[in-house]
């Protein structure tokens, strides 16, 4: 297919250049703030940060005036922080000086400042200045700062004017503004080559995957996802991988009902014709040969329905649009009204069912599904036990778990790599015989229904001993909450 026509093709390019883009402008954001800081605003910092240092160095020697070592702590001051200081009274008498540029200082050197100063600190309403200055005698940029000392009572104790020089930063921002030439071009390359391989590192797998998915969107279910790199594209392989494995069991599960359904719905129906026309060619005419082939065909119309019904039933509880019916009841009182509807029906074609029960005990499940799982395992004892003894064994256990229900036949047992497949739909092993009304769907019910209660289940089976089906009933209710449900709410 040409790339243009190729709508992946164009939608991974797409996340490449996208992936790319943003690197790029990530880039270009480091750029611009390392330009500004480093280099635009770098004297603008630099000034801002010697302003909050000078007005530290007046808030300390503010706090230490008065004290009997001021000076001693001033002078300490000074050389520690490479100020002058001039300290004046309330009248402007000189208090304390200490010039640290042998008097070429701003404040008392030649142009004796500090009564400039003290004028323009004076007349400032907020008690500080902070002024910018050109020594010339120094030849260097000097920063003033003033403030006005107060003591406790709010009048005026004097006056503090500190002179600090503010070292040319020219010479450094040049340095840096090649630094980062080089940084940015450096930085440019790099970032260039890296966002290309993060790109395709991360779009790489995607690609795969994404070709992968088109080969399972027609029909190979056995295309292989491979992530790699990184863990969101293993686990979206993974599960792409999981995802095609429960596509081609669908599709195998629907292949084998369609097979199974025809073959099913073909039979009673080819018998169903062929005895119609035997009626009609032949034995219309002769009431016995009639009245037998009639049973026929209604033993296989019932055969149909049997299977259309458990058909509906199942895709119903499977679609998980049936919801359990909850209500409390004695499950050995069931459990014998059951075995008393079957015992009618069986005892005239020869077979027993032994019903054992526990004391009587109240569960809270959905009575009627209950009912279909036991009559579903009592129908296959039925089918499925020995031609000769013809015996079933009915169990009711109350046990700690919950209430296990035990339908035993004396039949021929279940293979065991048998055993895992009967509860499948439509499974029916190949030796069972016509003659056996089934449907291939009556365990597959028994699972559904047991699983949206949540019951264990399961099968103990010995070739040519017989099988033991059985589950646990989990919710059993206790007296007291059984009384507790039969007061009315108030
Ligand atoms: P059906 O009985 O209609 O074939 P089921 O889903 O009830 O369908 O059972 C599936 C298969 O499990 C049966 O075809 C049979 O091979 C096996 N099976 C079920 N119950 C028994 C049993 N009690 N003894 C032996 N085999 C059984």
């Amino acid at each position: 297919m040409h790339p243009k026509h190729n709508p992946l093709v164009g939608r991974n390019l797409q996340i490449r250049v996208k992936i790319w883009l943003f690197f790029m402008l990530f880039v270009c954001i480091v750029f611009l703030l390392m330009w500004l800081f480093q280099v635009i605003f770098l004297e603008w910092f630099y000034e801002s940060m010697k302003i909050r240092d000078t007005a530290k160095v007046a808030q300390n020697l503010v706090s230490a005036y008065g004290t009997e070592d001021f000076s001693d702590r001033a002078s300490e001051i000074s050389y520690q922080n490479e100020t002058c200081i001039e300290v004046l009274d309330e009248d402007g008498r000189e208090q304390y000086y200490n010039c640290i540029y042998n008097g070429k200082c701003l404040l008392h050197g030649r142009d004796n400042g500090t009564f400039f100063y003290l004028i323009d600190l004076q007349n400032h309403k907020s008690g500080v200045i902070c002024r910018r200055v050109f020594n010339d005698q120094l030849q260097s940029q000097m920063l003033i700062y003033g403030c006005t000392m107060y003591w406790k009572d709010g009048s005026v104790a004097g006056y503090l004017l500190l002179n600090t020089a503010l070292v040319p930063v020219e010479s450094t921002v040049s340095i840096l503004k090649r630094q980062t030439m080089i940084i940015t071009m450096l930085l440019a390359a790099f970032g260039f080559i890296l966002s290309v391989c993060v790109a395709n590192y991360i779009s790489t797998p995607l690609v795969r995957i994404t070709h992968s998915a088109k080969r399972l969107a027609h029909g190979d279910y056995h295309t292989q996802f491979t992530g790699g790199g990184y863990a969101e594209a293993d686990d979206l392989a993974e599960t792409l991988t999981y995802a095609a494995h429960e596509l081609s069991k669908t599709e195998e599960m629907q292949r084998d009902l369609i097979a199974n359904v025809s073959h099913d719905l073909r039979t009673p129906l080819t018998m169903l014709k062929a005895y119609a026309e035997m009626i009609r060619d032949l034995s219309g005419d002769n009431p016995v040969k009639r009245e037998q082939h009639l049973n026929i065909i209604i033993e296989e119309t019932d055969r149909l329905s049997l299977l259309v019904n458990d058909m509906l039933d199942l895709s119903k509880l499977e679609s998980g649009t049936q919801k359990l019916n909850y209500s409390t009841f004695d499950i050995a009182e069931c459990m014998q009204e059951i075995v008393y509807r079957y015992e009618g029906i069986s005892e005239h074609m020869g077979y027993h069912i032994h019903f054992t029960p526990d004391v009587s005990c109240l569960v809270r499940c959905d009575e009627s599904k209950i009912n279909r799982v036991i009559g579903n395992l009592i129908n296959n004892a039925i089918n499925y036990t020995s031609k000769e003894d013809k015996q079933i064994f009915v169990t009711q256990k109350n046990t700690p778990e919950g209430v296990r229900i035990e339908v035993r036949d004396t039949g021929d047992g279940i293979e065991e790599d048998k055993i895992k497949l009967i509860f499948d739909k439509y499974y029916r092993s190949e030796n069972h015989k016509r003659e056996v009304v089934g449907t291939g769907l009556g365990l597959s019910i028994v699972k559904a229904i047991l699983k949206m209660h949540g019951y264990d289940y399961g099968v103990n089976s010995k070739l040519g001993e017989g099988s033991t089906f059985w589950f646990v009933i989990r919710d059993v209710v206790t007296d007291t909450e059984a009384e507790a449900e039969d007061k009315p709410s108030a």
